[in-house]
């Protein structure tokens, strides 16, 4: 077989968060490293050209420095390396990547029988590359996939791959050629020490003028950075120190003063703005199958967009999707045949082409990302992914995303339609409207015979954790058979537990609780931070939380810069005064 591996460089720790004259972040004099996605991706295409007598070939676009990966690659055992690079090509925002790098696959002596990637980038990941890519390249896409190992099926070479969702996970076989995207886990690669990496001689360098014609970096780009915001100056960190009754005494003193115990998320939600007439522009939403309580939360925020641009929401459903979709706000329905990514895009598009869609929008999941990924190729669109929220800038959609180092950059979109993938459990849900009947229109779907699915394993987890209210979050400074002694404040609360991917890593507590970068993100009014260390990687799937209060020994601990109320101490020796302190406050709401 020949295996192509997509690798990319990025910043190793926290960027500036500043952007040059052009609008893309400032990193000069950044330490750089391989994405430890992408290193995934090399270990499983090493792995996969020695099992099968192949070859291995590791790729890279990027600046002259970008080398070292591929250098990297090569002391990882790769047998070519390719590094596409040209100053034309800076600012390439994911669609021109994608388009580029498909350009210089086709450059390749003999073309790849399969393309890996990274499932993800640690500096503002987009996870579209590889589907956006499939599509260019006419072939299937999965990921992320936990295991991959080839088969043949009569005249056929395909791939068994295991799909890792946030609440289960899937057998699907593909047919060769395809791109697989490669999850976290699906090996635990270490990095090759510099000392080992050959010179780079060998690697062959490739320019545009070796592609095909075309528009390339920031000017080609449909989808552009406005502005980074730093993140992490949200809070305003008050610490506690010394005997831990007084702590928990003082800290439930902020707490009341911040408002902490006052109204639920519920009550204060803003209401889904009311029916839209048909006519303006048109939001479109994929419902897809993943988790009704995001598909509400998006509903509510493509209402409130509609409303602003003088439009209406229509709901584009999978059979197997919710049907209470009205009140969340659509404003009409369509409902799919089918619902493999593929041939879902392609007749996405022909539906689409005389409709003319202001903004498309779905869920930052593996399904609503690839069909979104297609689309936005197939359109030329371009794809605004994994946004935490949207806004107006100007006369355009826009929405911002955490891009590395707690800041958060704000990306606006020049394409038609506007298409972008949101994190929709840091959406707020609005309160319902009145349930009333939506016309259903039915949109033919075939099937994608490269594709097969197994019946997908779904794990106990659910969306609970996605709409919690409160949240205790757990590290590895709680032992998993101490956890007995955190379900007082659970049950008192009514919070979901989560973790840190230490915990998950360890098998405490299942992948699906884990927050972050590699997790989920939520909103919670409160977020218990317990025993974690605050790392960011964690910290971002939290950070729409409305107040964060942790507990650490350690006063130098990380958490303690990112929370609102911070107690230093052993959690076993708070937690019982903690419990009785939020009794009482608890027992003095209801009271009224
Ligand atoms: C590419 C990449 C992606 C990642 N993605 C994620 C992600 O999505 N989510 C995620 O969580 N992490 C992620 N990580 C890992 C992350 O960087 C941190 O290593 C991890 O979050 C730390 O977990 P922890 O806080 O549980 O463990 P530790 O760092 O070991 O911290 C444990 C903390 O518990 C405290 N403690 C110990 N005992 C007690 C006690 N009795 N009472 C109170 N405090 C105590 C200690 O002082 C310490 O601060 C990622 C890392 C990488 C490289």
């Amino acid at each position: 077989m020949r295996i192509t591996a997509l690798i990319k460089q990025v910043p190793k720790g926290d960027h500036s968060g500043r952007l040059d004259a052009d609008g893309r972040l400032e990193r000069a004099g950044a330490v750089t490293e391989m994405n430890p996605w992408c290193r995934r991706a090399v270990a499983q295409a090493v792995r996969l050209a020695a099992d099968s007598g192949g070859r291995s070939t590791a790729i890279t676009m990027g600046p002259p420095a970008a080398a070292d990966v591929l250098r990297e690659a090569l002391a990882w055992g790769v047998d070519d390396a390719l590094h596409l690079t040209d100053p034309a090509l800076a600012g390439s925002d994911c669609l021109i990547t994608a388009r580029a790098l498909a350009a210089t696959i086709a450059v390749l002596d003999d073309r790849p029988d399969l393309i890996l990637v990274g499932a993800s980038s640690v500096d503002g990941s987009t996870g579209a590359v590889g589907a956006m890519l499939a599509e260019l390249l006419g072939v299937p896409f999965t990921g992320p996939v936990l295991t991959l190992e080839p088969h043949t099926s009569g005249t056929t070479t395909r791939l068994r791959t295991t799909v890792q969702y946030d609440t289960g996970i899937e057998d699907v076989d593909v047919q060769l050629p395809a791109v697989v995207a490669v999850a976290e886990r699906s090996c635990n690669p270490c990095k090759a020490p510099a000392e080992t990496w050959p010179t780079g001689d060998t690697i062959r360098r490739v320019t545009t003028s070796d592609l095909p014609p075309g528009r390339w970096g920031l000017h080609g780009s449909p989808t552009k950075v406005a502005n980074v915001h730093p993140a992490s100056l949200t809070r305003d960190p008050v610490i506690f120190r010394g005997r831990p009754e007084t702590q928990v005494t003082r800290a439930i003193t902020e707490l009341i003063a911040r408002g902490c115990f006052e109204a639920p998320h519920a009550e204060s939600a803003e209401p889904v703005p009311s029916a839209q007439l048909p006519g303006g522009s048109e939001v479109v939403v994929l419902v897809g199958p993943g988790p009704s309580a995001g598909t509400q939360a998006l509903l509510g925020a493509a209402a409130s967009l509609a409303a602003e641009v003088g439009g209406s929401v229509t709901a584009v459903r999978t059979e197997q999707s919710s049907d209470d979709l009205a009140r969340w706000g659509a404003d009409a329905v369509v409902t799919l045949t089918g619902d493999e990514p593929r041939p879902v895009a392609e007749s996405l598009v022909k539906w689409m082409a005389d409709r003319e869609p202001w903004a498309v929008l779905g869920a930052a999941l593996p399904w609503d990302r690839e069909v979104l990924a297609r689309l936005a190729v197939a359109t030329g669109a371009g794809l605004m992914s994994d946004l935490v929220s949207l806004n107006i800038n100007g006369t355009h959609l826009a929405g911002l995303k955490p891009s590395g180092g707690g800041t958060l950059a704000e990306i606006v979109s020049h394409g038609s339609p506007q298409i972008a993938t949101l994190r929709t459990g840091l959406l707020p849900l609005r309160t319902p409207r009145a349930d009333r009947p939506l016309d259903d229109h039915t949109l033919h779907v075939p099937a994608d015979p490269a594709v097969r699915r197994a019946e997908r394993r779904t794990g106990s987890e659910g969306d609970a954790l996605d709409r919690a209210d409160v949240v205790i979050g757990v590290g590895r400074g709680v032992a998993p058979e101490r956890y007995a002694e955190l379900e007082p404040m659970r049950v008192l609360l009514g919070a979901e537990l989560a973790a840190t991917r230490k915990v998950t890593d360890e098998g405490w507590l299942p992948h699906g609780r884990q927050l972050g970068i590699t997790g989920r993100s939520v909103a919670p009014r409160m977020y218990f931070a317990v025993g974690l260390s605050g790392n960011l990687n964690h910290l971002a799937g939290a950070s729409r939380a409305g107040t964060v209060l942790a507990i650490n020994t350690d006063p130098a601990a990380e958490v303690f810069a990112h929370c609102d109320v911070g107690l230093v101490a052993d959690w076993r020796e708070v937690m019982p005064h903690l419990v009785e302190g939020l009794r009482n406050r608890v027992s003095a709401r209801e009271a009224g």
